[in-house]
C-alpha cells in the first residue's frame, strides 16, 4: 500500500454508525457502569475519542508508537521539555524557533535547565556542545527563515551512541516532506497550526515517539499539565491531513518554481530555498526530504526594511501575516515581525538581514504567483535611495553561491 492510502485508510470510519467523518465527540466526562468501569474513558482530558483518533493518524504519519495532541505547538514542545530535570543540558539548534528560545530562555533556565545553541548544520560542533549533562538534543531542520539543513540521521547516530535523545521539530518540513524518527530520532513534535492543519484556522501541536516508553512518560506530562486539544479542533487537524500529502507535494512544487523565478531575478540579491542546488544544505536535504517545502525566503537587492515594507504591502495573492503552512499564500518580514523581539545583532547572525522576505507558498495558480512577485518587483515604488547601486551582477553571483 502506498502512503496516501495508507494514511486514508488509517482514518476509521466510526463503528457506532458508520459515520465516513470522525464524530466530534463534545463531552468533558463520560458516564460509569460502575466506579472505575467504563468504555476507555472517563474524562476527556485523559483521553477523548476525537483527539484519540487524531493522535493515532498522527502517530501513522510519521511512522512512531504514540502521538499525542497539545492546543499548540508550543505545548507540544513544552511538554517533551517536561522530560527534563534541574541540572540536565540541551544542545539546540542556533536560529530555532522564536518561541522555543523564549520557553528554554525565561521558562525552563529558571528551572536549572541550560541550552546551550550551536550551528547543528556543522556536526562537530554539535559533537564539542556534548558534556556528560547532555539529555536531550533538539533540531528544526529547515529552519525558519533561513531554510538552514541538519543532518538528522548523522546527529541521530552521535545521540544513539552517547545515549542523549534526540527531538526533531518537523513544523517547516511536515510528515509528508521528512520522517525523522525513520532517520533515527526518538521524538518529533509540529506545531500543527501550519502544514498538519493546512487551513490557517486551528492552533494546535503534536508529539510523536519512537517508542512506546517514551510516549507514555510525555502522555503523563499531557494529562498531568493538562494542555490537551479540543475535540472540535482535533476533528479540524483530521480533516486538514486527509490533504496534507497533495498540499504540501503541490505547495513544494510551486515553491521551487518561485524559487527559480526569484534566483534570476535582477533585483533579488539572495534566495533562500533547500531545492535550490546553490542551497549549502540541498544535498542533505535532497538525501533526507521527500518534498523540499513550501516556504521561500529572499533578500532584495535593497538591503533595507523600508524596501522589504513596500514589498510586502504590494503584493496581491500573497496576504501579509505571521505563520506559514495553509492554503492560502502569505508574506511577512521577520526582522520587524515574528523575529523582531530577537536582538538586531542577534538577528543578522542568524542570516535575517533587514531586507528579508518570507514566503509561505499557497494553492494559488504557481503562475498568478509569480507574476504577483515579478509585478511586485517592477514596480517602482520604492521609497528612498535607488536600488544598491553598489551592487553589481558579479556581487550578486557571489551572494548566491554563499
Ligand atoms: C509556529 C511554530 C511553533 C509554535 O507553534 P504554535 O502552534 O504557534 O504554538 C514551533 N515551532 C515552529 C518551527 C513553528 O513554526
Amino acid at each position: 500500500m502506498k502512503a496516501t492510502t495508507k494514511l486514508l485508510q488509517s482514518i476509521p470510519v466510526d463503528e457506532l454508525t458508520g459515520a465516513i467523518s470522525v464524530p466530534i465527540y463534545q463531552t468533558s466526562t463520560f458516564v460509569q457502569e460502575a466506579p472505575g468501569v467504563n468504555k476507555g474513558y472517563d474524562y476527556s482530558r485523559t483521553g477523548n475519542p476525537t483527539r484519540q483518533a487524531l493522535e493515532n493518524i498522527v502517530a501513522e504519519l510519521e511512522g512512531g508508537k504514540v502521538g499525542l495532541a497539545f492546543s499548540s505547538g508550543l505545548a507540544a514542545i513544552d511538554a517533551v521539555l517536561r522530560l527534563l530535570q534541574s541540572g540536565d543540558e540541551v544542545i539546540a539548534v542556533d536560529d530555532i524557533y522564536g518561541g522555543a528560545f523564549r520557553l528554554f530562555d525565561k521558562v525552563y533556565k529558571k528551572f536549572g535547565v541550560n541550552v546551550t545553541f550551536v550551528d547543528t548544520t556543522d556536526l562537530t560542533q554539535v559533537f564539542n556542545a556534548i558534556t556528560p549533562r547532555t539529555k536531550l538534543i533538539w533540531l528544526e531542520t529547515p529552519t525558519n527563515p533561513t531554510l538552514k539543513i541538519s543532518d538528522i540521521a548523522a546527529i541521530a547516530r552521535l545521540a544513539q551512541q552517547l545515549g542523549v535523545c534526540l527531538c526533531v521539530d518537523n513544523t517547516f518540513a511536515s510528515p509528508a516532506g521528512q520522517l525523522p524518527l525513520s532517520l533515527g530520532a526518538d521524538i518529533v513534535v509540529h506545531s500543527a497550526t501550519k502544514y498538519i492543519g493546512g487551513h490557517s484556522d486551528v492552533i494546535a501541536g503534536v508529539v510523536v515517539t519512537r517508542t512506546q516508553e517514551l510516549g507514555d512518560q510525555i502522555r503523563f506530562y499531557q494529562n498531568a499539565c493538562g494542555a490537551v486539544l479540543s475535540p472540535f479542533d482535533s476533528f479540524l487537524l483530521i480533516r486538514g491531513i486527509e490533504t496534507l500529502p497533495l498540499r504540501v507535494q503541490a505547495q513544494s512544487r510551486s515553491a521551487q518554481a518561485i524559487a527559480a523565478f526569484l534566483l534570476q531575478h535582477p533585483l533579488v540579491a539572495h534566495v533562500y530555498y533547500p531545492g535550490l542546488p546553490s542551497h549549502p544544505g540541498h544535498a542533505i536535504a535532497a538525501a533526507q526530504q521527500q518534498t523540499f517545502g513550501g516556504v521561500v525566503s529572499f533578500v532584495l537587492t535593497d538591503d533595507s526594511v523600508e524596501a522589504a515594507h513596500a514589498f510586502v504591502t504590494r503584493t496581491r495573492f500573497f496576504n501579509l501575516a505571521e505563520s506559514l503552512g495553509g492554503v492560502k499564500s502569505l508574506i511577512a518580514h521577520p526582522a520587524t515581525m515574528t523575529h523582531a523581539s530577537i536582538p538586531a545583532e542577534r538577528r543578522r547572525l542568524a542570516g535575517v538581514a533587514d531586507g528579508l522576505i518570507r514566503l509561505s507558498v499557497g494553492l494559488e495558480d504557481t503562475e498568478d504567483l509569480i507574476n504577483d512577485l515579478q509585478d511586485a518587483l517592477s514596480a517602482s515604488t520604492y521609497k528612498g535611495a535607488p536600488l544598491a547601486p553598489q551592487l553589481n551582477k558579479q556581487d550578486i553571483q557571489w551572494h548566491r553561491s554563499n
